[in-house]
């Protein structure tokens, strides 16, 4: 799915007053691409994949989904969030239907596909166990394969790594990423990792601080076609992580 966000502005109104997420914010997804977004806290990250899931309207600017304006959430749009959010007495098999049943499109062919990818990425005898028998790489599995569920085009993916230790992170991250490349999605993941950013993107989006815009685009030209393990023993690694470090500006 090709992705155009143009000239958005966010502003939230609420009783103690206005906060401006986003201001001036415009830059484009090309189908396949993987894109991560990083920038300070508070600068309207979450508020921005918010928009593009359809949750949230733009108060100035527009978003173009394959050409066409966001309506509201689609099933085009799979976002999967920092917690999985597994639901504990679930088994899952019952964890990754759920969205398919309150849809009512719990259909022979998409559970025939649901089988398909739980057995492709090591879940396959574990349809039947609950949340808590399985370990953290896994839960991140079984919650990214119920956003496939309904076949999205466009992953979102909100800073879904960060609730993992560093080990189980990195090899996690590059599971996930070879899940959504070999499933030829589109996606726009959040991560305040720059490492992990270097690691999976094809292009890094740096957000300013709030109103949030576009500070720069960075593309890893000399890392492409690498996966995540082998970026990271790439000597350009480094020298795309301290642009990236110097953009954002950090203060310890
Ligand atoms: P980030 O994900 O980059 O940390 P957010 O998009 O969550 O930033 O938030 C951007 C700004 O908008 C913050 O100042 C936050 O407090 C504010 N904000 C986020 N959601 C709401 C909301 N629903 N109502 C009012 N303000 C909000
Ligand atoms: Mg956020």
């Amino acid at each position: 799915m090709m992705i155009q966000i143009e000239q958005v502005g966010l502003t939230y109104q609420s009783p103690g007053g206005e906060t401006e997420a986003l201001r001036d914010l415009s830059f484009g997804i090309g189908q396949g691409e993987f894109v991560c977004l990083v920038g300070p806290s508070g600068c309207g990250k979450s508020s921005l994949l918010s928009i593009l899931a359809g949750l949230e309207r733009p108060t100035e600017g527009r978003v173009l989904l394959d050409g066409v304006p966001i309506e509201g959430p689609s099933p085009r749009v799979g976002y999967m969030l920092q917690k999985d959010h597994l639901f504990p007495w679930r088994t899952v098999w019952g964890n990754v239907t759920l969205g398919l049943e309150l849809q009512h499109e719990n259909t022979p062919e998409r559970q025939a596909r649901l089988r398909a990818l739980l057995e492709r990425y090591g879940l396959g005898e574990f349809l039947r166990s609950t949340p808590d028998q399985l370990s953290g790489g896994m839960r991140q599995r079984c919650a990214l394969i119920r956003t496939l569920a309904r076949d999205p085009d466009l992953l979102l993916l909100d800073e879904p790594f960060s609730a993992l230790d560093y080990q189980t992170r990195l090899a996690v991250s590059a599971d996930i990423h070879a899940i959504i490349r070999a499933e030829g999605k589109t996606a726009l993941m959040v991560t305040h990792d720059i490492s992990e950013a270097v690691a999976l993107s094809d292009r890094i989006v740096v957000m300013t601080r709030r109103p949030g815009r576009v500070k720069s685009l960075h593309t890893l030209d000399s890392l492409w076609g690498l996966s995540p393990m082998e970026r990271r023993d790439h000597p350009d690694f480094r020298l795309y992580f301290n642009d990236l470090w110097k953009e954002l500006d950090v203060h310890v």
